[in-house]
């Protein structure tokens, strides 16, 4: 059954102070690849699974009658299973679902210099093509090839990314490069400048520009392989500060690895040092990650209370469902709160209250950062200009990503970058202070 697309259904939905409704989909956690950061790497040993297609359409089927806009199919490595994928891809398309996302650890472009892995690349963009696909995320953990393909176990890899692009461009897809923040973003060999024990002033600023270099070569790196988009995912260490008691993660995608474990107070220099890198770059790449999130993040890990991060919509507007049992969680991470199956869910009645912040997953934290504003505008306009007359740098950054993201086409990975567009965005970085 075809769900007819409603018109403005982001202020039908704010009026009923909802947010258009967001699934991630786990459809396996099965992986070929040995990241240090993560749960699901190849090595570890415990009993992997994949969801049935007809559970998935199934709940993409009741996804698209609840409203939900975004659906991101996840792994494990999704592409392990590429027939299976595209036609769940292709499914969410035609049931009505706007924003459908996947990614890879782009195991299968490697070998893309020959002919076969070009006509493999090919074949699999040409499918992807003719779905309704918004966004491809293609990862990448450090702006050194070597360590990158180290870190993933492989090898080839980024020669493969860098000969795939101009195949997927010419197929109409734009992939985003997905950078989970680590440790050896700027390579392995200076990472120990990144580790002392920030006592003193001269620790924190040698710890804050350590970064600041790093994501700058990160993003010149990505831009010189031929990406046109890209993305961070905040770390999700396990075992540190306040999450080592209020959560337990379903999504295996956490470590308790030192290369992607920061304390509270190396977060907050991290959040910042990319929130200042970030407008260097915006006219030369479409960089999803929205200012307003790293700065409420930064606040956050500042002890800054007064002035709170609007709490994350997982278990209210978005939900995660888990590869092993089919079930339907708040996230990936409140792995105690089983749902039950998602086509038995009740959305239809007003919003629970969201309020938590136990995560940094922006997955949830970036939407819910970004469209909190226009919750509590549509729910509680005085509030709304209260707020903004007594914290001018939030609201000022926040117009800023909202005009930025209305440059990039709301980060439309079927859509080539606009230049004239990204150019406004070429401006001295003093301005966005
Ligand atoms: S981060 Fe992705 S590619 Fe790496 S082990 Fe985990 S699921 Fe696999
Ligand atoms: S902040 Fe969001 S993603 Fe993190 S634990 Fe809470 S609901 Fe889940």
């Amino acid at each position: 059954m075809r769900i007819p697309l409603r018109a403005g259904p982001l202020l039908a939905d704010l009026f009923r102070k909802r947010l258009p409704g967001q699934v991630v989909i786990q459809i396996t956690d099965r992986c070929n690849a040995s990241c240090p950061q993560c749960g699901m790497r190849a090595s570890e040993k415990f009993s992997r699974s994949k969801l049935p297609l007809e559970h998935v359409k199934r709940i993409l089927d009741s996804a698209a009658e609840k409203g939900v806009q975004v659906v991101s199919f996840t792994g494990g490595e999704p592409f392990l299973f590429p027939d299976e994928l595209i036609e769940m891809i292709r499914y969410a398309g035609e049931a009505g679902i706007r924003c459908i996302r996947t990614g890879t650890n782009g195991f299968f472009l490697r070998g893309g210099s020959g002919e076969k892995g070009r006509s493999r690349i090919a074949r699999i963009a040409e499918s992807l093509a003719a779905t309704r696909l918004r966004n491809l995320w293609i990862s990448l953990d450090s702006a050194v090839p070597s360590v990158h393909e180290r870190m993933r176990g492989l090898p080839g890899v980024v020669e493969g990314i860098e000969w795939a692009l101009p195949i997927f461009h010419s197929y109409g897809i734009y992939p985003a490069v997905n950078l989970g923040i680590n440790r050896h973003i700027g390579g392995e060999s200076a990472a120990d400048a990144c580790r002392s024990p920030l006592e003193t002033l001269e620790q924190e600023r040698a710890f804050s520009e350590f970064f600041k270099e790093a994501f700058r070569r990160y993003y010149r790196f990505a831009i010189d392989l031929g990406f046109t988009m890209v993305n961070a995912c905040y770390p999700m260490s396990v075992d540190v500060d306040r999450s080592a008691n209020d959560l337990n993660a379903v999504y295996a995608a956490t470590s308790a690895d030192d290369v992607v474990r920061f304390t509270r107070k190396e977060k907050a220099l991290l959040f910042e040092a990319l929130m200042e890198v970030i407008p260097e770059f915006r006219h030369k790449i479409r960089i999803f990650s929205p200012r307003v999130s790293l700065l409420a993040l930064h606040r956050e890990y500042s002890h800054d209370e007064s002035r709170a991060a609007y709490p994350c919509r997982g278990g209210v507007d978005f939900f995660f469902v888990d590869s092993r049992d089919g079930n339907t969680y708040p996230c990936g991470y409140r792995g105690c709160e089983n749902m039950g199956r998602f086509w038995d869910l009740d959305r239809g009645g007003s919003a629970a209250e969201a309020s938590c912040t136990l995560c940094d997953w922006e997955c949830f934290r970036d939407p819910s950062e970004l469209a909190g504003p226009l919750l509590q505008g549509a729910s509680n306009p005085r509030s709304l200009w209260k707020k903004a007359r007594c914290d001018q740098e939030y609201f000022r950054v926040w117009t800023q990503d909202l005009k930025y993201y209305r440059a990039c086409d709301f980060f439309d990975g079927r859509k080539p970058p606009n230049s004239h567009r990204l150019a406004r965005f070429n401006r001295p970085a003093s301005i966005y202070r």
